[in-house]
């Protein structure tokens, strides 16, 4: 293609609403644009690369028997009804009423119009094990869009759906899946880690996510040091102390802390260890209403931070997690957040396991801007019940032995999971086998996001200069780049080069562009394309072409009538 009739709008600055290196390089590039937040333009270089890692995933799910379908992106409230999630979701789903006042809404995963599907069609076991899937696009109300296209609102899945009649069967669908998304993250070109995950709303048993290892992910995963346990942070048990506290050495007393309402604050102030101290989050309670608001406290050592699922888990708290508001606190506690603590609180509290291990400890008073110290459990405050609440650290044991935890940050981008039967109870989706005895029909459901595998490619694959594409999913191969455009030579040179290249099925960026050789370089550098081979006079007075592999820093002069080989050669191994 000729770089004068791509439009690829690229930036020399970091544009100011992206914060994440993915983001800033796929607008740099002219790979997307916003048009809402969380909602994105592809640009023709974004979309040749989003298509090439779309087609990865087809291949991968074709390849093991998957049979790709289009569903609609609205879907009617009938069939969330049915499955109970038009309740239990919450405001990700986008929901809208139509002119007839008929309610609808925007799909975000399609669990309950693929079963429809499979119920209406399929009645026999013979018909079964069955996989679909398809491409498309998701809408998510998400509560925080950000970085890009990684956490959007309109983005688009693959989503596979695996309907079988039993447990070895969905087991064998569920091992194919894992090892596809093996070959399409391979084949992305990403170094990723497979842990055990939550199922969340989705629901179903077990379930495993693929993570893309980079600093900026969202998730947090322990990893064991021996490779035998790895598991999303929001999994990882820890277990009741064995041993009481410290016996107190000090009386409780009441401390002025005018101004400080974090541990860190306690820290800095008066010196006191984080782990000394306690924090409380005050959350609603599983009564909560409007009307009759209710809170509960979840009590945590000051170093510790509190683990979502898990406090989702106790039956006292309310689904999905929420925060208090501080007019709620102020209201029902009767001070604002930052000075709450156990002792005379008029609400309920749940403390984390490790809690029971503090003495002679401080907390918040119930009184602004005071808090005690030397606070200790039955002397001055009843142990309150204790639960499993805290996120594991690194360096702490892995639950299953083989050595310590390293907690390392990932970003989610496929996510696969044994559903069970759950869907099929709910919606009636049953077959029967050859004596006519019916059966609930078994599935796995199975979601890579395409916009969001292509952003955590590029957090792996870059440089300060721009984008490193892995061979199989940059826009193009190579970027040929003829100096200067009205020498002929160079010009018939180059265009030879280039028909041999496409004539190969190699995808060729020819940059005709009147620039400036700087600049075309630099471009070059920011799109990430392999591989740039400069056609000058110079070089074509030595017999060759000067090439340079864009993740290396010197090029190197080729021989001009082996030239295809060696390109031919180079992006094999590249
Ligand atoms: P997260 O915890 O990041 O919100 P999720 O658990 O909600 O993800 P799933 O419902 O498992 O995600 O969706 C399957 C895949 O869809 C994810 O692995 C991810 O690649 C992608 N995905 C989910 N939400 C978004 C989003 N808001 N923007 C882009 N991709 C997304
Ligand atoms: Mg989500």
């Amino acid at each position: 293609m000729l770089a004068t009739k791509l439009f690829f709008p690229t930036l020399k600055e970091d544009p100011a609403e992206a914060t994440l290196i993915s983001h800033k390089l796929m607008i740099r590039s002219g790979m997307i644009r916003q048009v809402a937040s969380g909602i994105y333009n592809w640009l023709p270089l974004g979309l040749r690369v989003f298509q090439k890692t779309e087609n990865i995933v087809r291949q991968e799910m074709n390849n093991i028997g998957g049979m790709e379908v289009m569903m609609p992106c609205v879907q009617p409230i009938e069939l969330w009804e049915e499955s109970g999630r038009w309740n239990d979701y919450g405001p990700e789903l986008l929901r809208f009423t139509d002119r007839h006042n008929r309610e609808f809404c925007m799909g975000p995963t399609h669990e309950e119009v693929v079963t429809d599907i499979v119920r209406k069609e399929i009645s026999s076991h013979k018909e079964l094990p069955l996989t679909l899937y398809q491409i498309h696009t998701k809408f998510r109300d998400e509560i925080r869009p950000r970085f890009g296209v990684m956490r959007g609102r309109e983005f688009t899945m693959k989503d596979a759906y695996s309907f079988n009649l039993d447990e070895a069967s969905l087991h064998e669908s569920y091992s194919d899946m894992r090892n596809a998304y093996i070959n399409i993250f391979n084949r992305v070109g990403v170094e990723f880690k497979i842990v055990d995950a939550d199922s969340g709303s989705i629901g179903g048993s077990s379930s495993e996510e693929f993570n893309v290892l980079a600093d900026s992910g969202e998730n947090a995963l322990a990893l064991s040091e021996d490779g035998s346990y790895a598991a999303n942070v929001e999994l990882v048990p820890t277990f009741k102390l064995e041993n009481p506290p410290p016996s107190p050495t000090m009386e409780m007393e009441l401390i002025d802390t005018p101004g400080i309402y974090t541990v860190a604050g306690l820290e800095d102030k008066i010196g006191l260890p984080a782990f000394q101290g306690t924090k409380i989050m005050l959350v609603h309670a599983a009564d909560w209403t409007k009307e009759k608001p209710s809170l509960i406290g979840l009590l945590l050592r000051g170093d510790r931070s509190l683990n979502y699922v898990k406090a989702e888990g106790l039956d006292e708290v309310k689904v999905p997690l929420t925060m208090a508001s501080r007019e709620e606190v102020t209201d029902i506690v009767g001070c604002p957040p930052g000075s709450i603590g156990p002792v005379n609180l008029k609400i309920p509290v749940i403390g984390d396991y490790e809690i029971a291990g503090l003495s002679d400890f401080v907390c918040g008073s119930n009184q602004n801007d005071k808090h005690y110290k030397g606070v200790n459990w039955g002397r001055d405050c009843p142990l309150p019940k204790l639960a499993d609440l805290r996120n594991i650290t690194s360096g702490e044991p892995s639950p299953s032995g083989g050595g310590n935890l390293t907690v390392r940050r990932g970003i989610e981008v496929g996510h696969i999971f044994k559903l069970g039967d759950k869907y099929s109870q709910s919606m009636n989706s049953f077959v029967t086998d050859d004596k006519g005895e019916k059966f609930p029909i078994l599935m796995g459901c199975y979601g890579i996001g395409i916009d969001r595998v292509m952003a955590a490619c590029i957090e792996q694959n870059h440089d300060d200069k721009g984008i490193i594409w892995p061979r199989e999913v940059a826009p193009f191969a190579v970027t040929i780049i003829p100096l200067p455009l009205n020498d002929s030579e160079v010009m018939t040179k180059a265009k030879q080069l280039y028909d041999s290249l496409t004539a190969e099925g190699i995808e060729v960026l020819f940059d005709d562009r009147d620039l400036r050789a700087g600049n075309k370089f630099n471009n070059c550098d920011l799109l990430g394309i392999p591989l740039r081979i400069v056609v000058s006079s110079k070089s074509l007075q030595q017999k060759g072409l000067e090439l340079k592999e864009r993740a290396k820093d010197d090029p190197e002069i080729i021989p001009l009538d082996n030239a295809m080989n060696i390109i031919k050669d180079k992006l094999a191994s590249y």
